[in-house]
Protein backbone atom coordinates (compact mmCIF):
# COMPACT_ATOMS: atom_id res chain seq x y z
CA UNK A 1 0.00 0.00 0.00
CA UNK A 2 0.99 3.34 -0.83
CA UNK A 3 1.14 4.56 2.89
CA UNK A 4 2.62 1.50 4.72
CA UNK A 5 4.21 1.60 7.86
CA UNK A 6 4.09 5.76 7.39
CA UNK A 7 2.70 8.04 10.45
CA UNK A 8 0.16 10.85 9.41
CA UNK A 9 -0.98 14.11 11.43
CA UNK A 10 -4.51 15.38 9.85
CA UNK A 11 -6.05 18.40 11.07
CA UNK A 12 -9.35 19.22 11.36
CA UNK A 13 -9.46 15.47 10.55
CA UNK A 14 -13.65 15.14 11.67
CA UNK A 15 -14.88 16.89 9.07
CA UNK A 16 -15.20 17.54 5.49
CA UNK A 17 -12.00 17.38 3.46
CA UNK A 18 -9.73 15.96 6.61
CA UNK A 19 -12.59 13.32 6.95
CA UNK A 20 -11.95 12.14 3.87
CA UNK A 21 -8.01 12.78 3.67
CA UNK A 22 -7.66 10.69 7.24
CA UNK A 23 -9.64 7.98 5.50
CA UNK A 24 -7.62 7.75 2.62
CA UNK A 25 -4.77 7.53 3.74
CA UNK A 26 -5.81 4.98 6.73
CA UNK A 27 -7.17 3.17 3.31
CA UNK A 28 -3.68 3.53 2.16
CA UNK A 29 -2.12 2.27 5.38
CA UNK A 30 -1.01 4.98 7.20
CA UNK A 31 -1.37 5.24 11.19
CA UNK A 32 -3.65 8.42 11.24
CA UNK A 33 -3.76 10.84 14.22
CA UNK A 34 -7.01 12.80 13.90
CA UNK A 35 -6.69 15.97 15.38
CA UNK A 36 -9.74 18.47 15.97
CA UNK A 37 -11.42 20.98 18.38
CA UNK A 38 -14.67 18.54 18.91
CA UNK A 39 -13.83 15.41 20.41
CA UNK A 40 -17.19 13.93 19.04
CA UNK A 41 -16.42 14.39 15.54
CA UNK A 42 -12.68 13.23 15.59
CA UNK A 43 -13.67 9.81 16.95
CA UNK A 44 -16.28 10.01 14.82
CA UNK A 45 -13.72 9.25 12.02
CA UNK A 46 -11.33 7.01 14.54
CA UNK A 47 -14.10 4.73 14.57
CA UNK A 48 -15.08 4.79 10.87
CA UNK A 49 -11.55 3.75 10.14
CA UNK A 50 -11.23 1.22 12.83
CA UNK A 51 -14.17 -0.35 11.59
CA UNK A 52 -12.41 -0.47 7.99
CA UNK A 53 -9.57 -2.05 9.87
CA UNK A 54 -7.77 1.12 9.55
CA UNK A 55 -5.47 2.49 12.32
CA UNK A 56 -6.33 5.74 13.51
CA UNK A 57 -5.97 7.45 17.01
CA UNK A 58 -7.82 10.82 18.65
CA UNK A 59 -6.36 14.03 19.48
CA UNK A 60 -8.34 17.12 20.65
CA UNK A 61 -6.95 20.16 20.26
CA UNK A 62 -7.30 23.75 18.93
CA UNK A 63 -4.94 24.55 15.96
CA UNK A 64 -4.71 28.20 16.97
CA UNK A 65 -2.88 27.45 20.37
CA UNK A 66 1.07 26.55 19.61
CA UNK A 67 1.06 24.56 22.40
CA UNK A 68 -1.65 22.07 21.61
CA UNK A 69 -0.25 22.08 18.28
CA UNK A 70 3.21 21.04 19.67
CA UNK A 71 1.51 18.59 21.91
CA UNK A 72 -0.02 16.82 18.67
CA UNK A 73 3.18 16.07 16.91
CA UNK A 74 4.32 15.16 20.44
CA UNK A 75 1.23 12.54 20.39
CA UNK A 76 2.02 10.99 17.11
CA UNK A 77 5.54 10.34 17.74
CA UNK A 78 4.77 8.46 20.71
CA UNK A 79 2.11 7.02 20.11
CA UNK A 80 2.59 5.68 16.42
CA UNK A 81 6.50 6.04 16.81
CA UNK A 82 7.26 9.09 14.49
CA UNK A 83 5.89 11.68 12.04
CA UNK A 84 6.11 11.72 8.17
CA UNK A 85 2.61 13.08 6.40
CA UNK A 86 1.20 15.65 7.56
CA UNK A 87 -1.76 17.98 6.70
CA UNK A 88 -2.89 21.47 8.29
CA UNK A 89 -5.90 21.56 6.86
CA UNK A 90 -8.42 23.40 10.06
CA UNK A 91 -9.94 26.44 9.49
CA UNK A 92 -13.40 28.61 9.37
CA UNK A 93 -15.04 30.47 6.90
CA UNK A 94 -15.02 33.76 9.56
CA UNK A 95 -17.18 36.98 8.87
CA UNK A 96 -18.10 38.58 5.79
CA UNK A 97 -17.88 42.33 4.39
CA UNK A 98 -15.78 44.70 2.86
CA UNK A 99 -12.70 45.40 4.21
CA UNK A 100 -14.13 48.92 6.10
CA UNK A 101 -16.81 46.90 7.77
CA UNK A 102 -14.86 43.58 8.89
CA UNK A 103 -14.24 44.20 12.77
CA UNK A 104 -10.85 44.00 14.39
CA UNK A 105 -11.85 40.70 16.38
CA UNK A 106 -13.56 38.77 12.97
CA UNK A 107 -9.96 39.31 11.01
CA UNK A 108 -7.91 38.63 14.40
CA UNK A 109 -9.59 35.31 14.52
CA UNK A 110 -9.40 33.87 11.04
CA UNK A 111 -5.78 35.12 10.96
CA UNK A 112 -4.95 32.91 14.24
CA UNK A 113 -6.76 29.83 12.76
CA UNK A 114 -6.75 30.18 9.03
CA UNK A 115 -3.33 31.27 9.13
CA UNK A 116 -0.87 31.20 12.32
CA UNK A 117 -2.40 27.51 12.87
CA UNK A 118 -1.12 25.95 9.71
CA UNK A 119 2.44 27.86 10.75
CA UNK A 120 2.25 26.62 14.27
CA UNK A 121 1.69 23.03 12.29
CA UNK A 122 4.72 23.60 9.63
CA UNK A 123 7.35 24.95 12.36
CA UNK A 124 6.34 21.36 14.91
CA UNK A 125 5.50 19.15 12.65
CA UNK A 126 9.02 19.50 9.99
CA UNK A 127 11.95 18.84 13.13
CA UNK A 128 9.70 15.55 13.81
CA UNK A 129 9.38 14.34 10.19
CA UNK A 130 13.09 15.53 9.73
CA UNK A 131 14.04 12.69 12.42
CA UNK A 132 11.87 10.22 10.15
CA UNK A 133 13.66 10.71 7.42
CA UNK A 134 12.21 12.95 5.83
CA UNK A 135 8.01 13.17 4.44
CA UNK A 136 5.68 15.61 2.82
CA UNK A 137 3.35 17.90 4.50
CA UNK A 138 0.39 19.63 2.39
CA UNK A 139 -1.01 22.74 3.59
CA UNK A 140 -4.82 23.65 2.87
CA UNK A 141 -5.15 26.55 1.32
CA UNK A 142 -8.16 28.07 -1.13
CA UNK A 143 -9.17 29.47 -4.65
CA UNK A 144 -9.18 32.38 -2.17
CA UNK A 145 -5.43 31.77 -1.81
CA UNK A 146 -4.79 32.60 -5.59
CA UNK A 147 -7.83 35.02 -6.04
CA UNK A 148 -9.89 37.68 -3.68
CA UNK A 149 -13.63 37.46 -2.85
CA UNK A 150 -14.21 41.15 -1.99
CA UNK A 151 -16.86 39.74 0.83
CA UNK A 152 -14.18 37.41 2.27
CA UNK A 153 -11.32 39.63 3.25
CA UNK A 154 -9.45 38.30 6.48
CA UNK A 155 -10.31 34.80 4.80
CA UNK A 156 -8.54 35.66 1.43
CA UNK A 157 -5.82 37.31 3.41
CA UNK A 158 -4.96 34.09 5.93
CA UNK A 159 -5.47 31.27 2.39
CA UNK A 160 -2.79 33.96 0.56
CA UNK A 161 -1.03 33.47 3.56
CA UNK A 162 -1.26 30.06 3.62
CA UNK A 163 0.37 29.62 -0.22
CA UNK A 164 3.34 32.21 0.80
CA UNK A 165 3.99 30.16 3.85
CA UNK A 166 3.82 26.83 2.16
CA UNK A 167 6.76 28.18 -0.86
CA UNK A 168 9.07 29.31 1.95
CA UNK A 169 8.82 26.07 4.33
CA UNK A 170 9.26 23.97 0.77
CA UNK A 171 12.47 25.94 -0.30
CA UNK A 172 14.10 25.95 3.02
CA UNK A 173 13.53 22.18 3.51
CA UNK A 174 13.94 20.78 0.21
CA UNK A 175 17.32 19.24 0.37
CA UNK A 176 16.76 17.90 3.66
CA UNK A 177 13.77 15.75 2.21
CA UNK A 178 10.87 17.73 3.01
CA UNK A 179 7.95 18.53 0.56
CA UNK A 180 5.59 20.91 1.24
CA UNK A 181 2.80 21.79 -0.73
CA UNK A 182 -0.21 23.63 -0.89
CA UNK A 183 -3.76 22.67 -2.45
CA UNK A 184 -6.55 25.33 -3.22
CA UNK A 185 -10.15 23.72 -3.33
CA UNK A 186 -13.01 25.45 -5.15
CA UNK A 187 -16.10 25.27 -2.87
CA UNK A 188 -16.68 22.21 -1.93
CA UNK A 189 -19.76 20.70 -0.33
CA UNK A 190 -18.53 19.97 3.69
CA UNK A 191 -20.17 21.02 6.66
CA UNK A 192 -18.23 24.40 6.23
CA UNK A 193 -20.95 25.26 3.50
CA UNK A 194 -24.31 24.24 5.39
CA UNK A 195 -26.98 25.97 6.06
CA UNK A 196 -26.80 28.16 2.90
CA UNK A 197 -30.12 29.44 1.01
CA UNK A 198 -30.55 28.13 -2.57
CA UNK A 199 -29.85 30.97 -4.78
CA UNK A 200 -26.55 31.37 -3.10
CA UNK A 201 -25.63 27.98 -3.29
CA UNK A 202 -26.84 28.28 -7.24
CA UNK A 203 -24.56 31.56 -7.86
CA UNK A 204 -21.46 29.76 -6.23
CA UNK A 205 -22.18 27.02 -8.45
CA UNK A 206 -22.23 29.26 -11.58
CA UNK A 207 -18.84 30.38 -11.01
CA UNK A 208 -17.53 26.77 -11.63
CA UNK A 209 -17.33 25.50 -15.46
CA UNK A 210 -17.59 22.20 -13.94
CA UNK A 211 -21.32 23.21 -13.62
CA UNK A 212 -21.39 21.98 -9.61
CA UNK A 213 -19.37 22.41 -6.84
CA UNK A 214 -16.56 19.34 -5.54
CA UNK A 215 -16.53 17.09 -3.59
CA UNK A 216 -14.41 16.12 -0.25
CA UNK A 217 -12.79 12.67 -1.70
CA UNK A 218 -11.99 15.38 -5.14
CA UNK A 219 -9.53 17.19 -2.91
CA UNK A 220 -8.46 14.46 -0.69
CA UNK A 221 -7.27 12.14 -3.63
CA UNK A 222 -5.04 15.25 -5.00
CA UNK A 223 -3.72 15.26 -1.00
CA UNK A 224 -3.02 12.22 -1.44
CA UNK A 225 -0.69 12.48 -4.52
CA UNK A 226 1.63 15.03 -3.07
CA UNK A 227 1.72 13.09 -0.23
CA UNK A 228 3.01 10.42 -2.01
CA UNK A 229 6.04 8.91 -3.31
CA UNK A 230 4.49 9.33 -6.81
CA UNK A 231 4.78 13.33 -6.00
CA UNK A 232 8.58 13.12 -5.48
CA UNK A 233 9.81 16.02 -7.33
CA UNK A 234 6.93 18.32 -6.06
CA UNK A 235 7.33 20.84 -3.84
CA UNK A 236 6.07 24.38 -3.48
CA UNK A 237 3.83 24.01 -5.64
CA UNK A 238 0.01 24.90 -5.55
CA UNK A 239 -2.65 22.30 -6.91
CA UNK A 240 -6.03 23.89 -7.84
CA UNK A 241 -8.50 21.34 -7.13
CA UNK A 242 -11.68 23.81 -8.51
CA UNK A 243 -13.88 22.50 -11.44
CA UNK A 244 -12.12 25.63 -13.18
CA UNK A 245 -12.92 28.12 -11.28
CA UNK A 246 -9.80 29.95 -11.53
CA UNK A 247 -9.62 29.47 -15.04
CA UNK A 248 -11.51 31.71 -16.18
P1 LIG B 1 -15.41 21.57 7.88
O1 LIG B 1 -16.06 22.67 8.66
O2 LIG B 1 -16.24 20.47 7.31
O3 LIG B 1 -14.24 20.91 8.74
C1 LIG B 1 -13.31 21.69 9.44
C2 LIG B 1 -12.88 20.93 10.70
O4 LIG B 1 -11.90 21.73 11.36
C3 LIG B 1 -14.04 20.71 11.69
O5 LIG B 1 -14.07 19.35 12.11
C4 LIG B 1 -13.70 21.65 12.84
O6 LIG B 1 -14.13 21.15 14.11
C5 LIG B 1 -12.19 21.74 12.75
N1 LIG B 1 -11.67 22.97 13.34
C6 LIG B 1 -12.14 24.24 13.18
N2 LIG B 1 -11.40 25.09 13.90
C7 LIG B 1 -10.45 24.37 14.53
C8 LIG B 1 -9.38 24.68 15.41
N3 LIG B 1 -9.16 25.95 15.80
N4 LIG B 1 -8.59 23.68 15.86
C9 LIG B 1 -8.83 22.40 15.47
N5 LIG B 1 -9.80 22.03 14.65
C10 LIG B 1 -10.61 23.01 14.18
O7 LIG B 1 -14.60 22.34 6.72
P2 LIG B 1 -13.97 21.85 5.34
O8 LIG B 1 -14.82 22.40 4.26
O9 LIG B 1 -13.63 20.42 5.35
O10 LIG B 1 -12.64 22.74 5.36
C11 LIG B 1 -11.36 22.23 5.60
C12 LIG B 1 -10.34 23.22 5.04
O11 LIG B 1 -10.56 23.38 3.66
C13 LIG B 1 -10.40 24.62 5.67
O12 LIG B 1 -9.09 25.11 5.86
C14 LIG B 1 -11.14 25.42 4.62
O13 LIG B 1 -10.82 26.79 4.67
C15 LIG B 1 -10.61 24.76 3.36
N6 LIG B 1 -11.45 24.96 2.19
C16 LIG B 1 -12.76 24.60 2.20
C17 LIG B 1 -13.53 24.85 1.07
C18 LIG B 1 -15.00 24.52 1.00
O14 LIG B 1 -15.68 25.03 0.11
N7 LIG B 1 -15.54 23.67 1.86
C19 LIG B 1 -12.94 25.45 -0.05
C20 LIG B 1 -11.60 25.79 -0.03
C21 LIG B 1 -10.85 25.53 1.11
Amino acid sequence: NTFDSKVALVTGGGSGIGAAVSRLLADGGASVVVSDISEKAAQGVVDEIESAGGTAAVFVGDTSDPSSVEASVAFAVKTFGGLHLAVNNAGIGGPSGLAADIDIAGWQKVIDINLSAVFYGVHYEIPAILAAGGGSIVNVSSILGLVAEPSAVPYTAAKHGVAGLTKAAAAGYAAQGVRVNSVHPGYIETPLLANMPKEVHDGLIAKHPAGRLGTADEVAAVIGFLLSDAASFVTGSQYTIDGGYTAI
